[in-house]
């Protein structure tokens, strides 16, 4: 009787795992089972979207009901976010990175923006998608979530989006990254000492981090005051948008050589004193 690794061996010598072509192969099939029509934006966003003040342009609510399909349906297939129902994740992913948009508006055409930690796309796919006169890079360090996102770009025909995957800590000690973007921008990627550290390493002397936070942004600001410090960086604005807060950095100074530290420092030790500083 065949035992069944003998008839595996049968087929030819296993094959060396490949984790990009896995990761694309995945996400292949993945986007091949998506809906090819955009979801419908309720009137209860287009309402909120007409109050923060923005006018979209012919087909850009279409785009972003296909993003929206697109990653609802992925999330069925894999970690990029816990809300399901269409009508909220309107609100919760579309809405919430729209309120970037007036901060934004600062930036002239050409500008870039960078967003770490992006996840499924958001906000930067969202932004992008109304903003095609800025230059984004979005920048996840799991590289099914940055495969999902190049595919989506793909999809809706977004060209002035670029992917990046790499950890934070990693990137912006690139040459190409550091000290190099107009704004960094990032919803959910940990507390502000956190993502201060992380995110204001590839922000311009006198660029900005806007940060999307909730209720708590002021409390967690007061925590943060020391890594700031030594981020060279001021808190210059707090937004109060109808989805939460947007916590406005400027950056004054390029970053000191010592940040961000090493991988996951930034999260598992929090700058908090100026103690931290290295000797
Ligand atoms: N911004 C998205 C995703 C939030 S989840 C949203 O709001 O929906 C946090 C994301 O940050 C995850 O996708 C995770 O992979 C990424 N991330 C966390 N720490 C990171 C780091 N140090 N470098 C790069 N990406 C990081």
């Amino acid at each position: 009787m065949p035992n069944p690794s003998s008839a595996t061996s049968a087929r030819g010598p296993a094959r060396k795992p490949d984790p990009d072509r896995d990761v694309l192969a995945f996400i292949a099939e993945v986007m091949a089972g998506a809906p090819t029509e955009p979801l419908q934006a309720p009137p209860d966003f287009l309402a909120a979207a007409g109050e923060l003040g923005i006018a979209f342009e012919p087909g850009e609510v279409e785009k972003l009901g296909r993003f929206l399909g697109l990653l609802l349906h992925a999330s069925t297939r894999m970690n990029l976010t816990a809300i399901k129902e269409p009508g909220q994740a309107w609100q919760r992913h579309i809405l919430d990175a729209l309120t970037l948009m007036a901060p934004l508006a600062e930036l002239p055409p050409g500008s870039t923006v960078v967003d770490i930690g992006t996840g499924g796309g958001v906000p930067g796919v969202p932004l992008a998608v109304v903003r095609p006169d800025l230059r984004f890079t979005l920048l996840d360090a799991t590289a099914k979530k940055t495969a999902f996102v190049r595919a989506a770009l793909d999809v809706l025909g977004v060209k002035h989006a670029s992917v990046v995957t790499s950890r934070a800590e990693q990137a912006a000690r690139d040459p190409q990254h550091r000290d190099a973007y107009d704004a960094a921008i990032a919803r959910a990627v940990g507390p502000m000492a956190t993502i201060a550290e992380l995110a204001t390493p590839f922000v311009k002397p006198g660029g900005v981090a806007l940060l999307i936070k909730g209720e708590r942004a002021g409390d967690e600001l007061a925590d943060a005051k020391a890594a700031l410090h030594l981020l060279l960086s001021t808190h210059v604005g707090t937004l109060e948008t109808p989805t939460g807060r947007i916590v406005v950095l400027e950056k004054m100074r390029p970053t000191p050589k010592a940040y961000p530290r090493g991988n996951g420092e930034p999260k598992r030790r929090p700058l908090r004193h100026d103690q931290d500083r290295p000797a």
